[in-house]
């Protein structure tokens, strides 16, 4: 029996659970807000990720006039030096530097030549009506027997459903976009300093992503982040090679925090992508999750829908062990970068209090 479902937010999870929905019969609404101006963090799809984004979406989605392929990654990270991780060797080939912005939009027009009702709106409640959602839009109403909060890291509709939000930090990228510099190459520089770790990572436009990580508190607030930012950009060995600032740009702040709700599904509704479960972004994990999960959640809703009550406790358990093993490797990662002793960042990720 075919079910109808309205997806809220036209990131890469929402797009991928309404796919999976229509191309199993269902009838899927998708919902993106309209006219939202979004800064990206330069994103990077590790090798393999192509492959998948391709299989679930089509070969018209990593168009390589579009987006730039990544050929490895170096990392200043537990030592001054940079150590390079070159893709050539990789099994899975060459990643991708994503031009967000075209990529997304990429995938909502897939989405709508695969059957998918694709709304440009901005959802202002979510109410239960009997065994239905309405879901209020700006402009109109839809009603459904599921709703998929699909809004990233921001926490939609089901906040109260969902239960408490488990937090394990409080990073924040703060990120800026500047001219690539003569030492800037088609891949992610990683560099880690006192107060958290640099990324920097090259954009098809021919810019150049530089984003300090760090923990919210440890940043200055308000006219004084600037100059911080621009003050460690400069004092960075590698980082401030590769990009340059006609001015001292503000940075912008994004949310980085590793965090996931205490359910993931309930009567008639789910949560996708960053909204279930957000990553360090070290890992370079979260596009590929949310596509590979959300995928996989638009088959759960539509196994439920045939009488299959396994279905969603199934993926539920999966994304979980996804997390177990996230944490598993990330703090792997935090204890292999021994320097910084006695700095906040550090020794927060070490277990050392405050003294
Ligand atoms: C600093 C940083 C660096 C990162 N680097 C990488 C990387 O290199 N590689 C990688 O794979 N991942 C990376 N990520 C993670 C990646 O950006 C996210 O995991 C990914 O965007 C999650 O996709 P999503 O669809 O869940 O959410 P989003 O991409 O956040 O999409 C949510 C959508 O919902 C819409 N929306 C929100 N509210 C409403 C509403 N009320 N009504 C309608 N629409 C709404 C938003 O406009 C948006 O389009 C990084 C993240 C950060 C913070």
């Amino acid at each position: 029996m075919p079910t109808t479902a309205i997806i809220i937010g036209a990131g890469p999870a929402g797009c991928a659970v309404a796919i999976a929905l229509a191309d199993r019969g269902h009838r899927a609404s998708l919902i993106g807000a309209a006219g939202v101006r979004r800064t990206w963090a330069g994103e990077t799809l590790p090798p393999g990720a192509g492959d998948l984004v391709t299989s679930l979406f089509g070969d018209q989605v990593l168009d390589d006039a579009v987006h730039n392929p990544a050929y490895g990654v170096r990392a200043a990270w537990g030592s001054d030096d940079l150590t390079t991780t070159d893709f050539i060797a990789h099994p899975d080939g060459d990643g991708w530097h994503l031009d967000r912005a075209a990529f997304d939009a990429r995938l909502a027009q897939t989405a709508a030549a695969r059957g998918v009702e694709v709304i440009t709106d901005h959802v202002r409640t979510v109410t239960r009506d009997g065994d239905q959602w309405e879901v209020a839009a700006s402009d109109r109403s839809l009603r459904g027997e599921w709703v998929v909060d699909a809004t990233g890291r921001g926490g939609g509709p089901f906040r109260s459903l969902a239960g408490a939000k488990h937090v394990y930090d409080q990073q924040v990228a703060l990120v800026a976009l500047a001219q690539r510099g003569r030492s800037a190459l088609a891949m992610t520089t990683i560099e880690t300093v006192p107060d958290g770790w640099w990324y920097s990572t090259p954009l098809p436009d021919g810019r150049v992503v530089m984003a300090l990580v760090t923990d919210s508190d440890l940043a200055p607030q308000g006219d004084a982040r600037a100059p911080w930012w621009h003050t460690r950009l400069r004092a960075s060995r590698h980082i401030s090679r590769l990009g340059e600032f006609p001015s001292a740009t503000p940075p912008t702040v994004h949310a980085a925090g590793t965090g996931h709700r205490d359910r993931l599904w309930g009567e008639g509704w789910a949560l996708a992508g960053d909204a279930a479960i957000s990553w360090d972004p070290l890992s370079s994990q979260g596009l590929v999750t949310a596509i590979l999960m959300g995928s996989r959640l638009g088959a759960a809703i539509g196994r439920c829908s045939t009488g299959d009550s396994d279905a969603l406790p199934e993926w539920e358990r999966d994304y979980f062990m996804l997390r177990d093993e996230h944490l598993g490797l990330r703090s792997y990662y935090w204890s292999t970068e021994e320097r910084w002793i006695g700095h906040a960042f550090w020794d927060r990720r070490r277990g050392v209090s405050p003294s």
